[in-house]
């Protein structure tokens, strides 16, 4: 039966890169002799100018009746005035919390032919292959008060952090069962020296533990998890952490192997359908000039293939060809290196095309 796959290209290069992706998946049904059915929705900014919305309810109902969604970006200059409510970026937030979708699986490998692009020495990220896993629908960008206040006549401000036991025992659950795939170590991340929600999350990580006997569990104050990262990120296998932490140790974590345009991410629930997005925005400086990157789009489609529908030699050999071209020496713009060959973000797509339905590539790499 044919995957049903909701595809929301959004606003800027996300529509650039979301073709891209389209195309690979295209020639992995060719290759393997699969079905993918999309259908199309609107997110975002462009979604706002056709319905006054950034997410209209039938991109909700959309998604939640296809078996995987996929997602470009949102955002952009020309929406940047309106209302907060309006802006294209609550499209994203709202979807995550539609959808149930906890936990954000943002993985960082080290690609050898890119040592050269990363601001770390080739030693320091040598081999490094670490999973963020961050909550996603809880915490300070969730939590209630979120306002201006007025305390005794002076302007002041409130954020919450607020979480129940079973957002963070659900998705510190997560982190284990995918730590049981890979090395086996859970790396949590708090700051429970001073705050009272990460020493209940610490308390919650230490009963989780008890049921993954074969997976070790570290804890680590964010603040030092931030220095490990950039000091000696090969220690790392699995990491977990609330949202916010998540947001901004993600984003250090990217630059670890080079450029934004690499690193794909999903986002899972409890039941499905999971979402699959680059972990970049809709990079309104190089949009419509042919040069983003595709590959962090194209390694969602990956992570798609693998976490959702189970096909692990489809999302292998999708890999596979994007190692493929980048051996060669193949690069967009953003990933600088002395004797790169720079191509177009439609070239890069062709390249790694070919190279997937080259069978004896593809899948020996
Ligand atoms: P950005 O990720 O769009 O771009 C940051 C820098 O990285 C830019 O110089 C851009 O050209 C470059 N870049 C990003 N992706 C690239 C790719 N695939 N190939 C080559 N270069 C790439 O972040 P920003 O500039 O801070 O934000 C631009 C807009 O995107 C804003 O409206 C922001 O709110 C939105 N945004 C959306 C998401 C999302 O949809 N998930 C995430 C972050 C930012």
């Amino acid at each position: 039966m044919a995957k049903k796959i909701a595809v929301l290209p959004g606003d800027g290069i996300g529509k650039e890169v979301t073709a891209g992706a389209l195309q690979i998946l295209q020639a992995v049904g060719e290759r393997f002799g699969r079905q993918f059915e999309f259908s199309y929705g609107k997110i975002g900014g462009e979604a706002y100018d056709a319905t006054g919305s950034p997410l209209p309810e039938e991109t909700v109902s959309l998604c939640k009746e296809s078996d995987a969604v996929l997602l470009g970006a949102v955002g952009g200059p020309k929406w940047d005035q309106l209302p907060v409510h309006l802006r294209p970026e609550q499209g994203l937030l709202k979807i995550r919390k539609e959808l149930n979708l906890f936990a954000n699986l943002r993985p960082t490998t080290f690609y050898k032919s890119l040592a050269d692009s990363s601001p770390l020495r080739p030693e320091v990220i040598e081999d490094v292959d670490m999973l963020m896993v961050r909550e996603l629908t809880g915490g300070l960008y969730f939590g209630k008060p979120s306002e201006r206040l007025n305390r005794n006549g002076k302007e002041a401000a409130v954020d919450t952090l607020f979480y129940q036991r079973e957002e963070m025992e659900r998705v510190i659950e997560t982190a284990f069962k995918l730590a049981r795939k890979r090395k086996k170590k859970v790396t949590s991340v708090d700051k429970a020296n001073v705050l009272e929600s990460s020493r209940m999350w610490r308390e919650v990580a230490e009963e989780i533990a008890k049921k993954f006997p074969d997976v070790e569990l570290q804890h680590m104050l964010v603040d030092n998890a931030a220095m490990q990262l950039i000091k000696n990120p090969k220690q790392f296998d699995v990491i977990v952490t609330e949202n916010m932490f998540g947001d901004i140790l993600s984003d250090e974590a990217s630059v670890l192997t080079g450029s934004l345009g690499m690193l794909p991410s999903a986002s899972l629930s409890l039941t499905g359908p999971y979402l699959y997005e680059p972990i970049h925005g809709s990079a309104p400086d190089i949009q419509g000039k042919n040069i983003a990157n595709p590959i962090a789009m194209i390694l969602s489609a990956a992570m798609m293939l693998r976490l959702s529908f189970g096909l692990e030699d489809e999302a292998k050999a999708v890999e596979n060809a994007v190692n493929h071209v980048l051996n060669a020496g193949y690069r967009t713009k953003d990933l600088v290196s002395s004797d790169a060959k720079i191509i177009t973000t439609t070239e890069m797509v062709e390249k790694i095309k070919a190279a997937l339905l080259d069978h004896e590539l593809s899948l020996s790499i």
